[in-house]
């Protein structure tokens, strides 16, 4: 048993399992203060960026990881989706998505 393997397998479960609770309402995307009006860089075009990644294999590692720092983690969208909307939690969905891509890295040796 690859434990390794097994742990990011579980991560990418969890992961989806959380963004496929969007119901893509957009409204976070509102209140994203990374959205300059390109929707890759709002709330919930991270989310969608990330189950591009896994479901189509879209995007290197670098891009999506790129896209993903450049949150604040304010946590506005995921309060605003729980008050309003489906409660994704979006911040934490991408905070893990970092962690899995150390992980996944730190795997294949990279820094
Ligand atoms: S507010 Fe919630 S349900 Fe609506 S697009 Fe954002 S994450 Fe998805
Ligand atoms: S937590 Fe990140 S994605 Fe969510 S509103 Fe803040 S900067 Fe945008």
């Amino acid at each position: 048993m690859n434990t390794k393997t097994d742990e990011l397998k579980k991560m990418e479960e969890e992961i989806l399992d959380g963004v496929r609770q969007c119901n893509h309402c957009k409204m976070c995307a509102t209140v994203c203060p990374t959205n300059e009006g390109w929707f890759s860089q709002s709330s919930m075009g991270r989310i969608a960026a990330i189950y591009a990644y896994f479901v189509y294999g879209m995007g290197t590692d670098e891009e999506l990881s790129k896209l993903l720092y450049q949150c604040s983690t304010c946590r506005r969208c995921q309060n605003l989706c729980k008050a309003l909307s489906a409660g994704t939690e979006n911040a934490d969905i991408i905070i893990k998505m970092r962690q899995y891509l150390a992980k996944k890295n730190e795997k294949e040796g990279k820094k």
